[in-house]
């Protein structure tokens, strides 16, 4: 496809399974997967190993004045092709999914100088299109420009379920109803946050996965960049 490369908004609640779908789109079109909640995630981690988080509270303050010391980076494993998270230079790909950041990881991501720094560092990523990002905020404040733009959702307990067998799957630790109060924690926190909470945007579809598998899917998502693709061409024309 020769089009001018397309920016991909994916956005929803947590466990929707964002990223396995985005990274989908992305191999089907050969343009860039970006997570911006690994990003997140790898700032959590950052605080939980700096000692930022004293009896469950975070310094917002030291965490803010570290940001510069924070740099993330993503590599592509040459052994199995996917994309890993790097903090600092060292692969977090496996501790930034670890329940202790999940839990973490609203309290962190609500910050507004810590959104403002990944905002910035998301729309480096980018370049000039040819990716599709999966967050809370792609589609409404990131690339508010974006060419498709996404909203997933599904119920919290399939949502639950995904990521307990995840977890089961990578040999980590944890119960079917602590994911599930998590996920339920992390959509009130992501819903009702000051800064950027997550909301679907005017102009995005809404794609309900419940009862979806990843194949059906990716139909559905490619007859609508089928026809982006064309409308392009028209344009061009
Ligand atoms: O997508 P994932 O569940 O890994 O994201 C982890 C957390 O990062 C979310 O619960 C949310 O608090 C935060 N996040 C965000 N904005 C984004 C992506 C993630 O606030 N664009």
């Amino acid at each position: 496809m020769k089009n001018k490369p397309l920016i991909i908004a994916i956005d929803g609640y947590s466990s929707c399974g964002k990223s396995t779908f985005a990274k989908a789109i992305a191999r089907w079109l050969h343009y860039i997967h970006i997570d911006s909640g690994a990003m997140y995630r790898a700032v959590t981690l950052f605080a939980l190993e700096n000692g930022l988080f004293r009896n469950d509270k975070l310094d917002t303050k030291q965490l803010i004045s570290l940001l510069p010391q924070i740099s993330i980076e993503f590599r592509k494993n040459p052994d199995n092709g996917e994309t890993e998270t790097y903090l600092n230079g060292k692969n977090v790909e496996k501790d930034i999914r670890s329940i202790e950041v999940s839990n973490k990881v609203s309290e962190v991501s609500r910050i507004r100088e810590v959104r403002e720094y990944l905002v910035r560092l998301q729309r480096l990523h980018a370049g000039k299109g040819g990716v599709v990002m999966d967050g809370r905020d792609i589609g409404t404040v990131v690339f508010p420009q974006a060419d498709i733009k996404i909203f997933m959702t599904a119920s919290p307990e399939v949502r639950a379920m995904r990521r307990y067998k995840e977890m089961l799957g990578k040999g980590d630790h944890g119960t079917y109803e602590e994911v599930l109060e998590n996920v339920k924690k992390r959509d009130r926190i992501d819903t009702t946050r000051k800064i950027s909470p997550l909301r679907k945007a005017d102009d995005a579809l809404v794609l309900d996965n419940s009862d979806m598998t990843v194949a059906e899917q990716m139909e559905w998502i490619k007859d609508i960049i089928r026809k982006k693709l064309n409308e392009e061409e028209k344009d061009e024309a």
